[in-house]
């Protein structure tokens, strides 16, 4: 497992709501984002439309999560554009080589497998039932016929071809362009990275699970939380909380290997300016031991939780444990 990505301009990105809502269903419901062409011809992509609201830049949106590594590209198509006004909706037809007219009829050669007989798709219709011209036999599963050929003939001028040649009409101005001039436009659908997903979980899922822990346990809970500390300055905390006079700051760090001292350093310097009375760090998979020797001497409970599926609990305990009594 390779270490989280740039922590400082994900935890912007992370801080915006919208985005981690975008982030949290793409995460919890399995969703790609994937583009569709709009009505105006362009690709669109419907989920982050509906989810960041129709003003925000998704383009934009989607380059800063490129940046930052938290998405990445799933797959990739090259769909046909209008080479003039860069639409990717054309209709596509089927125009005869020789008089350039646009009715054409597509047909088949079919084959009853049971008689060999080979002909026209057409003249196995008897009366609306299918039916062998040779054998007489009725046909009552696909299995008995095979498609042997199909070719396109023309209904103008008759003539027949195989390979037809495609046109494609622009719905702006109805305009015509061939596989000659057309533009070939790269629409990409993006999924979440998978090295930062431990990360996200636990920023999209385990906050809102702490937070929904402290608002039970009576807490009027901000998560993410901006706090002006003593100093006058701002600090951002993942979960604060405050009962009674009572206040409860928590971070979570995660990390590939176990959580290092720095960890409990940065969180110290916000709650040594925002004194709560209670300073939970949740660290996952672990704390280092020298970040364990630090905890008592900060003030700081260092929680640890293997995936942070037990973290809820544990930081509960020791709320709990710590609380004043009344
Ligand atoms: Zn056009
Ligand atoms: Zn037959
Ligand atoms: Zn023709």
């Amino acid at each position: 497992m390779q270490a989280p990505g740039p922590r400082i301009d994900a935890t912007r990105l992370y801080s915006d709501p919208n985005t981690r809502e975008l982030l949290r269903r793409m995460l919890t419901e399995n969703l790609l984002l994937e583009p569709k062409i709009g009505p105006d011809g362009k690709a669109h992509y419907p989920l982050a439309d509906e989810v960041l609201g129709l003003e925000v830049d998704v383009n934009g949106w989607v380059r800063e999560m490129l940046e930052q590594a938290i998405l990445r590209k799933a797959s990739s198509r090259e769909v046909v554009m209008c080479p003039v006004h860069l639409r990717a909706d054309p209709m596509v037809m089927v125009e005869c080589v020789k008089c350039r007219s646009k009715v054409s009829s597509k047909r088949s050669l079919i084959e009853h497998v049971y008689c060999g007989y080979i002909g026209d798709d057409s003249r196995f219709d008897k009366d609306g039932t299918l039916q062998c011209p040779n054998c007489g036999r009725p046909v009552k599963t696909q299995g008995e016929l095979r498609v042997s050929g199909v070719w396109y003939e023309c209904q103008n001028c008759l003539s027949k071809t195989s390979s037809p040649k495609l046109v494609f009409i622009c719905k702006e101005g109805n305009h015509e362009f061939t596989s000659a001039d057309l533009t070939l436009v790269n629409i990409d659908t993006y999924e979440v990275n998978e090295r930062v997903l431990v990360e996200l979980r636990n920023t999209l899922l385990l906050d809102p699970e702490l937070a929904a822990m402290l608002t039970e346990m009576g807490y009027e809970v901000s998560a993410p939380a901006k706090v002006q500390g003593q100093s006058g300055s701002v600090h951002s905390l993942d979960v604060y909380a405050k009962k009674d006079g009572e206040t409860v700051a928590l971070q979570v760090a995660v990390d590939s290997k176990p959580v290092d001292a720095s960890a409990v350093i940065a969180f110290f310097a916000k709650t040594f300016d925002i004194k709560p009375n209670r300073s939970v760090l949740v660290t996952i998979p672990a704390a280092s031991e020298e970040a364990k020797r630090l905890e008592a001497g900060y003030g700081v409970s260092v929680v640890e939780d293997f995936d942070g599926s037990g973290a809820v609990k544990k930081v509960k305990a020791v709320i709990e444990a710590t609380a004043r009594p009344r």
